[in-house]
């Protein structure tokens, strides 16, 4: 009798749930931290004739030399540091999750935070030790030195600011994470052109730090584009775990195009801020709605009954996250993601309606 995948699946793999991603056609959509606005037509237009002239025929350049080149001068990455390219910083967090998964080695993040990390120590057989935020989402910062000491983690992970919270955990308590780690940091500032801090112009202090970005909240999370920047040593070891091509031609071509242009998606950056305050302010007024502070392109927010609220906003075309049933913390938590203000309108008297 022919085995089944589960007598031959990894046990880890069987264990990981997919990455779950709701159908979203025709809905108001919330609920993965996109940029709302695409870029003005006849900036469109130009892309469209750049993208033309790309020759799909061939492989792209493997390391995406120019593209690196770009970002290590639009993001101000220090003098001396590497730039890697990822599809998405999802493969980044792959990569560095398997160049680091020696046999008993563990990793470390604070929790709840984004999922890919806890997935990735599960897929690359790493021990995973999650540590619980406090109720109000900030980093226990003793606690989780602490906890370093005793788990001489080979890797920690933290988002900052951290999804889904947002919250920005302070500068010093980072710092004392980088001080007290023995394996590497990676730093995912996935939302740097919201929360305008970062470590990357403190990068070359810690030669234990890795700062790993992305451009898809930004605004192109279409297509797959993220990076990391470190010391040339790490770097290096990482380029060899990375797949050849892992970044296509098509999206080397338009993040060139686009990041060109940085000022475009930062001008719209900060319309999104601009919302953000709006936004807050007018959850936070909605009877029994709890708002946390946000850092990010987002708010969790606590209402009465998360699945009878996000039920109710699905019924009314619009889609958020909900937390609910995912950690103790989140309970009855759900994330929603700052749109346009016609977005933000309909979310909110349709939340107001599903309370
Ligand atoms: C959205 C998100 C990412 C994923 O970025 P991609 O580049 O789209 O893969 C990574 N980290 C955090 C914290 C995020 O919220």
């Amino acid at each position: 009798m022919p085995l089944k995948p589960r007598d031959l699946i990894r046990s880890e793999v069987f264990a990981i749930k997919a990455y779950h991603v709701a159908e979203s056609e025709g809905m108001v959509k919330l609920d993965a931290m996109e940029n709302p606005y695409a870029l003005p037509g006849p900036l469109r237009e130009e892309l469209a004739r750049e993208l033309a002239r790309v020759e799909m025929n061939r492989y792209p350049e493997p390391t995406g030399k120019k593209l690196r080149e770009l970002i290590a001068r639009k993001m101000k990455v220090p003098a001396g540091m590497e730039v890697l390219l990822g599809n998405g910083s999802d493969d980044l967090i792959q990569i560095v999750s398997l160049a680091l998964a020696r046999p008993g080695a563990t990793m470390m993040y604070p929790t709840p935070t984004f999922v890919m990390y806890g997935m990735n120590a599960g897929l690359t057989g790493m021990k995973a030790v999650a540590l619980p935020l406090r109720e109000d989402f900030a980093l226990d910062v003793a606690a989780f030195v602490a906890r370093m000491r005793e788990e001489r983690p080979a890797l920690v992970f933290l988002a900052y600011p951290n999804n889904p919270t947002g919250v920005l955990y302070r500068e010093e308590d980072v710092v004392a994470i980088l001080n007290a780690a023995e394996g590497l940091v990676v730093l995912d500032e996935a939302y740097h052109v919201f929360a305008q801090k970062s470590f990357m112009p403190r990068l070359a202090e810690f030669p234990n730090l890795i700062v790993m970005r992305t451009v898809s909240k930004l605004g192109l999370a279409g297509i797959r584009l993220g990076y990391m920047a470190g010391r040339p040593e790490w770097i290096a070891e990482f380029n060899k775990v990375r797949q050849a091509y892992n970044v296509n031609v098509l999206t080397q071509a338009a993040a060139e195009f686009v990041l060109d242009r940085l000022e475009v998606l930062e001008d719209q950056a900060r319309r999104i801020l601009a919302e953000r305050v709006i936004l807050g302010e007018a959850l936070a007024a909605l009877p029994g709605v709890k708002v946390f502070p946000s850092e990010a392109n987002f708010f969790l927010v606590r209402v009465p009954d998360a699945n009878r609220s996000h039920e109710g906003l699905r019924r009314q075309g619009v889609l958020v996250r909900n937390f609910h049933g995912v950690h103790p913390l989140l309970a009855n938590c759900l994330r929603i993601t700052v749109g346009t203000d016609a977005e933000n309108r309909i979310l909110l008297a349709a939340l107001r309606e599903s309370l």
